[in-house]
């Protein structure tokens, strides 16, 4: 079954009762046993399952080929939840530029939990080679990566993995399962911010860990999720399988949109530099070719001048909202620096824009007025 049939149809059914051909929302807490105290109905208590989070999990699973998923409360939770699955002394090796937050619960949390961690730039073989120790357990890549959407190639990184015996997980947030497929490039484990794209309409929390097979790490995984219940509600699960009906047709149009943008700011006299891997000039432009069946919608931009002139230009937009996060239906703008806050690495003139699904032109036209 193709991409966008499995997005229409994993995880539900015709209820076979009603015949209501989307979901119910089942709120219930608890359920019913049999009077011999089994539960052949599958569900006990919602922290350990219910009905909503079981079609999701099916359909994420569906979605990136894997034999499992279990679904979280956020993204980060997610990730926790990976962190989790590791004893104190392991070694984590980690992307120099990881989402902010995924960097933060390593360097904050994790280390008082006895996780070592080596930040790499993870576009640097050699680096990511010399950074592996005999404890290694966990190589995490996350790509294109915030904010300047570098790419790695994520089947070179994966051999380093399986050569060190360490776990190889891909955050593919960015990318989603319809613009890249980590398990077919030797990732063994695939993490999602549902918050972005896959609920796609910026009104939903949520988090996934996807296993490339039903192994006992996913059962810690599960075990973990269960005990710890950082779980999305059934509402939450509800919006964020509604979400992933249409994931294949808003991610080609969200690519389309961010081409053309990217191409427009590249060419612009008060823009100094754009970071989008689908131009040519992008680095990782050949590697996201080949593993990237398109581009995705997210640019950043480096406007000539400071953090005032960058400032300046997101007051004046107006079709665009000032926002961080992304991945939903409206194009959103923001000063990264300013969110990551102390000791961001990111340039004082660059603005990150999520790409929503507005004409292009009307997306064209505002950022050209802004930068005037
Ligand atoms: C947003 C994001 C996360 C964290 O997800 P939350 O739902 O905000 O906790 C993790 N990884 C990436 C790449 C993200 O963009």
């Amino acid at each position: 079954m193709r991409i966008e049939t499995i997005a229409v149809h994993a995880g539900t059914d015709v209820d076979p009762g009603t015949g209501a051909v989307t979901p119910a929302i089942h709120p219930s807490t608890t359920f019913e046993r049999d009077p011999d105290g089994s539960y052949p109905r599958g569900h006990l208590y919602a922290r350990n399952s219910n009905p909503n989070r079981n079609a999701l999990e099916e359909c994420l699973a569906a979605l990136e080929g894997g034999e499992a998923a279990a679904a979280f409360a956020s993204g980060s939770a997610a990730t926790s939840a990976i962190f989790q699955s590791l004893a104190p002394g392991d070694h984590v090796v980690a992307p120099a530029d990881a989402y902010h937050g995924t960097s933060r619960l390593l360097r904050e949390t994790f280390s008082r939990w006895g996780l070592e961690t080596t930040f790499v730039d993870m576009t640097d073989v050699a680096a990511v080679r010399a950074a592996i120790r005999a404890s290694t357990k966990l190589v995490w890549v996350e790509t294109p990566s915030n904010p300047l959407w570098k790419v790695t190639d994520i089947a070179g990184i994966g051999e380093l993995a399986r050569a060190a015996g360490a776990r190889y997980v891909c955050d593919n947030t960015t990318a989603t399962p319809v613009l890249q497929s980590p398990f077919r490039l030797g990732a063994d484990v695939i993490v999602h911010a549902t918050t972005k794209y896959l609920g796609g309409h910026s009104d939903v929390m949520g988090g996934a860990v996807v296993t490339k097979t039903r192994d006992r790490f996913f059962d810690r995984i599960r075990a973990i999720q269960a005990s710890g219940g950082a779980v999305p509600s059934p509402f939450d699960c509800w919006l964020v399988l509604r979400g992933i009906r249409t994931l294949p047709y808003r991610m080609r149009a969200h690519s389309a949109n961010a081409l053309a943008v990217a191409t427009f700011l590249a060419r612009h006299p008060r823009v100094e530099a754009v970071h989008y891997p689908g131009l040519p000039t992008h680095r990782g432009h050949d590697v996201a070719a080949r593993q990237m069946r398109a581009f995705g919608g997210m640019v950043s931009v480096q406007v000539k001048g400071d953090r005032a002139r960058a400032m300046e230009v997101t007051a004046r937009v107006s079709v665009f909202t000032r926002a961080t996060s992304f991945g939903g239906t409206e194009s959103l703008i923001e000063h990264r620096a300013s969110i990551e806050g102390a000791g961001t690495r990111t340039p004082e003139n660059l603005l990150r824009l999520s790409i929503g699904l507005e004409n292009a032109d009307d997306l064209i036209e505002d950022l050209d007025q802004g930068l005037a």
